[in-house]
């Protein structure tokens, strides 16, 4: 579904991801682990295309947003965008729901201005995706009165209800307490279940281990260790992944 090969980003001096390649197969679920400041955010930024990379390769299946030809980065022609959105979703830290929008118009505002879609299928879609995330009776209520894990569910809604092939979550429970972040654990673990593709930036090291089948670790813009939970949430090979997880 995506594949990203030797992407660099750098802000100013600061070289933030040195020599990055990552793929990601339709059903997959990968969680990428690291300290602050590792490059987590800035790498899937760059995958959806929120900055610009400044060499490498990214791909969405057939699509090609960007690749580097003599030292020089070639982004897709704007026409080619929309087909390039429309396969990945984004979920923020911070739920970024519009807050003069009720539940029901946050989730469906994308169907009907982009999609173009009428009223009564716009209706069905978002019901089904207010009982999937747990959402009843929440329809009509406006960001301000909802709990943090209710935002951020409302948030994964209406990224769910673009259809995209890959979602990409941003330490989607980093703002909530704990309570509210196992509400919202749970029903990102319920999409995993239903095989949905997904990268997720976490520090919840027992969900990655639950969840993903693929852990990343990233320290100082390299991927220093990757592979299956089990080998790298607990029995890292790299001393910095353990230094990490605190193993030693
Ligand atoms: P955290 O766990 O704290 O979210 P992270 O692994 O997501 O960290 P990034 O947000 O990717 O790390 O940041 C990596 C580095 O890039 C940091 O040094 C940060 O200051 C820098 N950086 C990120 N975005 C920008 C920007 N827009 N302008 C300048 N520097 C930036
Ligand atoms: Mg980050």
């Amino acid at each position: 579904v995506l594949e990203m090969k030797n992407i660099r980003k750098s802000f100013g001096s600061d070289d933030v991801l040195k020599d990055i390649s990552l793929s990601v197969n339709k059903g997959e679920v990968v969680a990428i682990i690291g300290s602050s400041g590792s490059g987590k955010s800035t790498l899937i930024r760059c995958a959806v295309n929120l900055e610009k990379i400044d060499f490498g390769e990214i791909k969405y299946d057939d699509l090609i947003l960007a690749e580097t030809r003599n030292d020089e980065v070639i982004y897709a022609k704007a026409e080619n965008y929309k087909l390039i959105n429309n396969k990945y979703g984004m979920v923020f830290q911070n739920f970024n729901l519009f807050p003069n929008l009720s539940v029901y118009e946050n989730i469906s505002l994308a169907l009907k201005l982009v999609q173009k879609k009428d009223k009564k299928e716009i209706d069905n879609i978002v019901e089904n995706l207010i009982e999937k995330m747990n959402l009843q009776g929440k329809e009509k209520a406006y960001p301000y009165s909802l709990s943090g894990g209710q935002k951020q569910r409302v948030s994964i809604a209406r990224t769910l209800a673009m259809n995209p092939e890959i979602i990409f979550f941003d330490e989607p429970t980093s703002a909530l307490d704990p309570e509210l972040t196992q509400e919202v654990l749970k029903a990102i673990k319920a999409l995993a279940k239903e095989n949905t593709t997904m990268v997720i930036v976490t520090h919840e090291m027992e969900f990655a281990k639950e969840i993903a089948d693929r852990v990343i670790f990233m320290d100082n813009g390299y991927i220093v260790e990757e592979g299956a939970p089990e080998e790298v949430l607990v029995n890292p090979k790299n001393e910095r992944t353990k230094n990490f997880l605190n193993l030693k």
